[in-house]
């Protein structure tokens, strides 16, 4: 039994994954490769960075994952279900027990089988038609978080980065039963 599978290993799948990770949670990220940021190779409104490729800044993003021992799979997710064991997830080439799911995987939420509701997505070049319903602390149903593009319209790398981190910080307050912050010193 996985504790965190991230459905998307885009900007904010990855971060959400690198938290959770890093928060000794074992953690499986799922991907297909075709994050949005790729189509850029110069971002220049993140801070902390002069200007940098979306295919860089996905590297370093796995590269940190995997520093803190997280996993991650070319998969494509199928299915998400929940059943009397946990969340069940089944991909292209293997099914995962899983305690909780974050969905980041953009405009690609058919796979859901949950008790979920969607929103309709902004009109636009781009946009996603769809997004999904979340709470305060981007919770969509029992166990499951949405981050950047699959919960919201706002279209920037960096608040996809952020709302990762968000989604992330608010599962594992949940599973820990506190509230969690991770302060390096
Ligand atoms: C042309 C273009 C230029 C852009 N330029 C900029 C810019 O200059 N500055 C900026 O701030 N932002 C820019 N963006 C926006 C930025 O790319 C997005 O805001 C960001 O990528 C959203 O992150 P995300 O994690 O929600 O989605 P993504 O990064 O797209 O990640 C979603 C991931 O989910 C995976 N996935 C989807 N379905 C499945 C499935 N069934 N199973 C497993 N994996 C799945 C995909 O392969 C993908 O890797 C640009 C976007 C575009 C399209």
């Amino acid at each position: 039994m996985k504790t965190v599978t991230v459905i998307g290993g885009g900007v904010s799948g990855l971060q959400a994954g690198v938290f959770t990770a890093k928060a000794g949670e074992d953690t499986l990220v799922l991907d297909t490769g075709e994050s949005l940021v790729k189509n850029t190779s110069n971002i220049k409104n993140l801070i902390g960075q002069d200007s940098i490729a979306g295919n860089e800044l996905l590297k370093k993003g796995k590269d940190k994952l995997e520093r803190f021992n997280g996993e991650l799979k070319e998969e494509k997710v199928e299915k998400v279900e929940r059943t009397d064991e946990g969340l069940k997830v089944t991909t292209s080439e293997d099914e995962y027990m899983t305690e909780y799911v974050v969905v980041a995987s953009a405009g690609n939420l058919d796979f859901l089988e949950l008790d979920v509701e969607f929103e309709d997505g902004a009109e636009g070049p781009y946009m996603m038609d769809k997004h999904l319903k979340t709470d305060d602390s981007n919770k969509a149903c029992e166990n499951v978080y949405a981050a950047g593009l699959a919960n919201s319209w706002e279209y920037q790398t960096s608040i996809a980065i952020g709302d990762g981190a968000k989604a992330a910080v608010n599962l594992l307050s949940d599973l820990r039963d506190e509230p969690y912050t991770d302060h390096d010193t």
